[in-house]
């Protein structure tokens, strides 16, 4: 429900008798829970499974390419780990900018630039690894 976007649904179970229809709503507490555990899961064994060697070197590069592309896609409706906020769809300027956390503990979270105080460095070619407030005070990653 959280991917798709829908905010009610019905649970429908047939016990063989009869048919029992539950209305279930959109919990958006839990779905803030799993959305990080999911995306985890996503990146550690989805992902990786789809872009590790292959017998095929061409078809393996494809799978790779539509798999870098599913996982931006999933990012949009990723979230934020500071205001709750999803993510932008389409990001126009530097306010709907987001950034993930790289720490080794992978908590895979995203966040608004804006939320995290985050302005990339002009001079600088790639990103350093950026890594989430909470993140830096539990690794005691020095910066
Ligand atoms: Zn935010
Ligand atoms: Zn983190």
């Amino acid at each position: 429900m959280g991917i798709t976007g829908i905010y009610k649904c019905d649970l429908v179970v047939y016990d063989g008798h009869k048919v029992v229809v539950i209305d279930v709503e959109f919990n958006s507490d839990y779905w803030l829970k799993l959305a990080a555990d999911v995306n985890n899961f996503y990146l550690k064994f989805v992902y990786r499974q789809l872009t590790s060697g292959g017998e095929n070197q061409n078809s393996a590069s494809t799978c790779r390419k539509e798999v870098q592309l599913a996982v931006s896609a999933k990012t949009e409706h990723y979230p934020c780990g500071k205001c709750g906020i999803f993510l932008a769809e389409n990001v126009i300027d530097n306010s709907e900018a987001s950034i993930n956390c790289e720490c080794e503990r992978k908590c895979g979270q995203w966040f608004h630039w804006r939320c995290v105080n985050f302005t990339p460095d002009p001079e600088l070619e790639s990103e350093p690894p950026w890594f989430c407030p909470k993140c830096v005070r539990n690794c005691d990653i020095v910066l």
